[in-house]
């Protein structure tokens, strides 16, 4: 419905309710009828300006994005292969393993994020996740099912490790969507669900007991190691420099502009509200560095 519609039918609804006069109609319409027009283009501005659009645009659409899940499976698998090739036929050696993350790692969840755009919100809604969550609706990465295929035919266990928490279906739940996506060692003895914590490192230890991890597959540092759990932006880059080498190496990291822990060192927290404030931290994180023509820096 236009503007100048509603605000014709509101105004007829006002004339056959109240008695008042054509004359005295013609000016409250003329004086009210702009605040129609400024809700309608405040409407308008939220579709158009909402700051979700160009990463969820990214997701969807840009090969790059696509490319670089491929990049990841493909270093992956030289990973794997150059852990097969080590094999000694010593006895003690562990069995071969390889831990990844779920959620934008070897699922992606596009459709939810185009929801979110298609219903004009700007942030991550808890609610309508845990409802999207049960539709198995996921999409396999690009290239996660072959990677996870090659690890079976090569006897390289695969371990499953989310945080999640949508209540006591959180596990069930978990392997739903993985069936669904038809993605090998999707059974309850290949994942790990936490719900209470994010922090994913005694579940590592415990998997390393029993085997060699070759690598620690994740769209968050947070995948690979709780030392990065920081709310400070410059300190979490740090943190991360400092382990530059281990990345495409037991790190393998995957592109996910949308959400995660680096959602959390700009706002201090991983699910802001969507309000004005943290609108203005996140315009002020977009800024962090500006080139500022009048002074040439
Ligand atoms: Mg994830």
């Amino acid at each position: 419905m236009t503007s100048s519609y509603s605000a014709i039918l509101f105004f007829q609804k006002v004339k056959t309710q109240f008695p008042i006069t054509s004359s005295q109609y013609f000016y409250l319409f003329i004086l009210a009828a702009p605040l129609f027009y400024t809700s309608s283009i405040k409407a308008q501005m939220q579709e158009v300006s909402n700051p979700l659009t160009y990463s969820v645009a990214w997701k969807q659409t840009a090969a790059e994005h696509r490319a670089l899940f491929h990049q990841g499976f493909n270093i992956a698998t030289m990973r794997v292969q150059q852990a097969i090739a080590e094999r000694t036929d010593n006895e003690s050696e562990k069995p071969l393993a390889v831990i990844t993350d779920i959620d934008e790692t070897v699922l992606l969840a596009n459709a939810y994020w185009g929801y979110l755009i298609d219903n004009n919100q700007d942030f991550f809604d808890d609610t309508s996740w845990d409802q999207w969550v049960a539709y198995n609706e996921f999409s396999p990465s690009p290239g996660s099912t072959a990677f996870l295929k090659f690890c079976e035919n090569n006897d390289v266990e695969v371990f499953y490790v989310t945080n999640r928490n949508q209540g006591e279906k959180t596990f069930q739940l978990a392997l739903n969507n993985l069936r669904a996506a038809q993605l090998p060692f999707a059974q309850p003895a290949n994942l790990r669900v936490l719900r209470s914590t994010s922090n994913k490192e005694e579940v590592q230890s415990t998997i390393r007991e029993d085997f060699e991890v070759i690598a620690l597959l994740g769209d968050n540092l947070n995948d690979f190691s709780r030392k990065y759990y920081s709310t400070d932006v410059d300190e979490r880059a740090q943190l991360m420099s400092e382990d530059s080498a281990r990345f495409g190496n037991e790190y393998i990291l995957f592109p996910n502009p949308t959400d995660g822990h680096w959602i959390r060192a700009i706002f201090g927290q991983s699910e802001p509200a969507p309000n004005d404030a943290n609108r203005r931290v996140l315009r002020d994180a977009a800024s962090k560095e500006r080139w500022n023509p009048n002074t040439g820096n």
